[in-house]
């Protein structure tokens, strides 16, 4: 990995992003001091529902940066587990917590 500074201040600046994001998300509430009509209804669970899988998509990404902050102190970042070679960075922009290269992941997926 060329800058593994640069890569966990990215990390990092990330992880505090989505923190606020994700207190963003759970404070949102539809009021509740009025009697949805049924048009209200269906745009609030519609809404409810952007809302919770952004949440999901936000909370794993958060998990995955957790991984990837925890693999850099351990100095695990960016290596293969199976073959030890570096991973590619454009793969670690995608997946920062792969332990695979892509070679030993498609290989893995196929052994599943
Ligand atoms: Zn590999």
């Amino acid at each position: 990995v060329a800058d593994i500074n640069q890569v966990k201040k990215e990390l990092l600046a990330r992880k505090s992003q989505l923190e606020q994001e994700l207190a963003q998300l759970a404070r949102l509430k539809v009021s509740d001091d009025q009697v949805p009509d049924a048009a209200d209804q269906a745009l609030i669970s519609t809404l409810e529902e952007i809302n919770i899988s952004l949440q999901n998509n936000e909370r794993a990404e958060y998990e995955m940066i957790i991984k990837a902050l925890r693999m850099i102190d351990e100095g695990t970042y960016g290596i293969c587990s199976e073959c030890g070679q570096p991973i590619s960075e454009k793969r670690l922009k995608l997946y920062p917590n792969a332990t695979r290269c892509l070679v030993c992941q498609e290989a893995f997926e196929e052994r599943r």
